[in-house]
């Protein structure tokens, strides 16, 4: 086999709890993360030494070097092999990057994939999900895909039984959003206002819409414990959010980190008729129509 061709889908987080900040600098989270049907692909062929190239999506925006996430899955799945195999990664990007979509951490995923059956290793899942978490802490949901709860720094994951599709709209931004920046500005808000911050916990009536397929009490869960902290970085999300109230989402919250925006429709008709609003409404950059659970990475 000279190459392998794998599909990975960009997630939202559909609740995103962050507990006080810990003394090593991280934060205990709780994650519900979704995979939506936006799609990189990643592929893998063979050659002498590591080497990735970006193409698609703000390609110019994604490093072709050693700090590529996908690289770096390449490598550390042959370093657990124990072996010095080669590959030449070639990323199609649609996910937005920086986007809070987890697009970079997808990409790894595939390239696990991708290596493991390039290179004949035939690792089970849980051996790929275990070289994921040290990867980052997106990585091991990003190898799953579907709807799942994670805990710690978002890497400890239970799997959640989803009834039926939801319908999403994204309302794409200009530009990134750091990560690591929204995580210190949410720090900086906290102490700021004196916020008593809680342990984070999954909240029940959101685990409970999902296992449903109600899509009205879903909307009304949705929360993002970084999107103060995003908005304050990027005034312009308050209007983008509010646009999609008033066009009937059911729900709406950044993304993750941001500056994506995801909104909550009723239907795949509904979420027609909300992006061609938002994109009138001229509130972002593109708008683009998903829906979710999606599996996780899969070979073409
Ligand atoms: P998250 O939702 O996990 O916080 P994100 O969606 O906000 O992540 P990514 O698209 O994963 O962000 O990219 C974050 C940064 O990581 C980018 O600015 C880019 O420089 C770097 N990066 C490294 N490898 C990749 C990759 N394969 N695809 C995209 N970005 C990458």
């Amino acid at each position: 086999m000279d190459s392998v061709t794998v599909r990975v889908p960009a997630k939202v987080n559909l609740q995103l709890a962050v507990g006080p900040l810990r003394d090593d600098g991280y934060h205990d989270l709780v994650n519900v993360f979704h995979a939506v049907s936006i799609f990189d692909e990643v592929t893998a062929t063979a050659k002498v030494g590591m080497s990735v190239r970006v193409e698609g999506e703000s390609a110019d925006q994604v490093p072709e070097d050693g700090e590529n996430l996908a690289i770096k899955a390449a490598f550390a799945l042959a370093g657990h092999a124990g072996r010095s195999y080669g590959v030449n990664l070639l990323i199609r990007k649609s996910i937005p990057v920086a986007g809070g979509m987890a697009g970079g951490s997808a990409d790894a995923a595939a390239a696990l994939v991708a290596c493991n059956e390039l290179w004949g290793l035939g690792l089970p899942l849980e051996d790929l999900m275990e070289i994921a978490a040290d990867i980052g802490s997106d990585v091991p949901f990003a190898l799953l895909g579907g709807t799942a709860v994670g805990t710690g720094r978002g890497e400890r994951l239970t799997p959640l039984k989803v009834e039926g599709d939801f319908h999403w709209v994204f309302a794409l931004a200009d530009g990134g959003l750091s990560t690591a920046t929204v995580y210190a500005e949410c720090d900086r808000l906290r102490e700021a206002t004196g916020e008593r911050v809680a342990w984070p916990r999954a909240a029940e009536p959101l685990l409970a819409a999902l296992r449903e397929g109600d899509a009205e009490t879903l909307g009304a869960e949705l929360r993002n414990d970084l999107q103060p902290a995003a908005v304050m970085l990027r005034g312009s999300l308050a209007r983008t959010l509010k646009a999609g109230r008033e066009h009937g989402a059911l729900g709406s919250l950044v993304s993750g980190s941001g500056p994506t925006c995801a909104f909550l429709a009723r239907s795949e008709s509904h979420a027609g008729e909300l992006a061609a609003s938002l994109k009138d409404a001229g509130v972002a950059r593109d708008v683009i129509t998903a829906h979710g659970p999606v599996p996780g990475p899969v070979i073409v």
